[in-house]
């Protein structure tokens, strides 16, 4: 690059900042990266950053003697299509003040510090994806809310890992909202609404899935089973936030 177009890029960055300055998306206190959270708000979420299952994320408690590689009870003891899955915070007040806005009210500046967080949860799995899938809406839904929180949290998290988002492969059926469902009746709710529309696009594929929150685990569940089914290589998973049981 030349020196006069560093200087007019040095030009241009300067003006920028001067007519947008960097400010917090929740509190708007400045900052110093654009996007990002301020301390304050960074301190209020309870980010799950303590030992956790190697392979759900599950958080353990603090005080919890793990060893690199220990398995939450599930994980131990059944089996799961889904290879690795990481939560960057635990659901509670503060997450869902976020979380509300972010996907009913329009506050999509929310998603670059949320795709952020989410690639801070995955520092210690080894993954190299090949796409990038947000979990589908179904077409109605998405036609009502005019777009795919999934969708925005993945951009972020494909550039990072230099793989392509793919929202074409799989559709979602319609089915109206779960309300206050048992775990058992979540998972019967969402089977069969996943469907794999191009196979030849999953098959051999490592795909890292993205989600908003996971509560039951059942929405990553079912979609890891139809792509296993349809051939997927490896399957990963993250969310911003997880419910975590009461112990
Ligand atoms: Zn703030
Ligand atoms: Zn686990």
């Amino acid at each position: 690059m030349s020196k006069f177009s560093t200087f007019l890029r040095g030009c241009f960055n300067n003006i920028t900042e001067f007519l947008f300055p960097s400010v917090c998306p929740i509190c708007g206190a400045p900052v110093e990266t654009h996007g990002e959270l301020c301390g304050d708000c960074w301190g209020c979420f309870d980010w799950i950053d303590g030992p956790h299952c190697a392979r759900c994320g599950y958080p353990f408690p603090s005080d919890y003697e793990s060893t690199k590689n220990a398995l939450c009870p599930i994980c131990a003891s059944g089996k799961s299509d889904l290879d690795y899955v990481r939560a960057a915070c635990i659901y509670d007040d503060m997450s869902r003040s976020v979380m509300l806005p972010f996907k009913h009210g329009g506050r999509i500046k929310f998603a670059r510090f949320m795709s952020r967080a989410m690639i801070w949860a995955m520092r210690d799995i080894d993954i190299a994806p090949d796409v990038v899938m947000p979990v589908p809406l179904a077409s109605r839904r998405l036609f009502q809310r005019g777009y795919n929180q999934a969708t925005l949290l993945s951009r972020e998290i494909s550039r990072v890992h230099g793989a392509p988002i793919d929202f074409a492969s799989v559709r979602r059926k319609y089915r109206p909202n779960m309300g206050h469902k048992t775990h058992a009746q979540r998972f019967e709710h969402i089977k069969g609404v996943f469907k794999v529309v191009k196979p030849d696009k999953i098959r051999g594929k490592k795909i890292l899935l993205v989600d908003d929150v996971m509560t039951s685990g059942a929405t990553f569940s079912e979609l890891a089973r139809v792509l296993r089914r349809a051939g997927a290589d490896e399957i990963y998973g993250v969310v911003f936030c997880r419910v975590v049981r009461a112990e």
